[in-house]
């Protein structure tokens, strides 16, 4: 009787840690805000072994803006200017990241006899609403503009600055996948209202944060999400960084 007590107990005690390490779903799960990047807040303790307790899926930047991130399938890459994508450690630091476990509640498969550009396959297909959109597109792009950032060292310029000596390719019927999020704009000041993704090719050996994009067939999933976890930085230049009033103007030159 005793033994299988201990047994029930540790299979229980099991169960627990196993569910520690996947994601929950239908919460997005965001560290810093997007006023801290702005302001010029590039460095956080926030590291991507973290990350992937808390979703699978989901962008972002690193430590020293040393790149943009895509993460897919619980792994993280980093692009760097030269618009390769490269895999990163478990303990690589974010200044500002979103993730999210992936669970879509809409998929459409989109063939097209042209090649739209990516805000009218959105227009068509995502739901108005003031949630957050977790947005996943796979398949065949017949064109992607994309954008990498510099290292950065101390003293840090502010995101609108340096985003001026950005590095810009361009991809041409490449496979692979666009990974974004669709912020309400209730969410401004903390994230970035709109539309935003990166790209990943499907050999996960290029990539970037998108300007451009036209996309040839692809796999449309969207992923509503009821659930939003903000965790602010505990140490460094984002305790006492200027962090209210509308950077919308800035944002626009920075991101789009
Ligand atoms: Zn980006």
């Amino acid at each position: 009787m005793a033994a299988g007590i201990r047994r029930i107990t540790l299979v229980a005690l099991l169960m627990v840690a196993l569910a520690g390490c996947t994601p929950p779903n239908g919460v997005a799960y965001q560290y810093s805000t997007i006023n801290a990047l702005l302001e010029g807040v590039y460095d956080g303790e926030m590291t991507c072994a973290r990350l992937l307790q808390h979703g699978t899926f989901g962008l972002g930047t690193f430590n020293a803006l040393d790149g943009e991130m895509v993460v897919i399938d619980s792994a993280v890459y980093k692009i760097r200017t030269d618009g390769k994508a490269y895999r990163v450690g478990a303990g690589e630091t974010t200044p500002f990241a979103m993730v999210t476990s992936f669970e879509p509640n809409m998929i459409f498969n989109i063939e097209h006899d042209g090649s739209p550009t990516l805000e009218q396959l959105l227009e068509f297909k995502v739901p108005e609403s003031n949630l957050i959109q977790a947005i996943r597109i796979d398949g065949q792009f017949k064109y992607v503009k994309l954008r990498s950032v510099p290292k950065q060292k101390r003293p840090y310029r502010r995101l609108a600055k340096i985003v001026e000596d950005q590095s810009v390719f361009e991809l041409k019927d490449v496979r692979g996948t666009l990974v974004g999020f669709l912020i309400p704009p209730h969410f401004a000041n903390v994230n970035m209202p709109g539309y935003h993704f990166h790209f990943i090719t499907e050999d996960r050996s290029r990539g970037g944060h998108v300007l451009k994009c036209r996309t040839g067939h692809v796999q449309m999933q969207i992923d509503e999400i009821p659930e939003f976890h903000l965790v602010l930085p505990e140490t460094g230049d984002f305790l006492k960084a200027k962090l209210a009033g509308d950077r919308s103007a800035e944002l626009e030159k920075a991101e789009k």
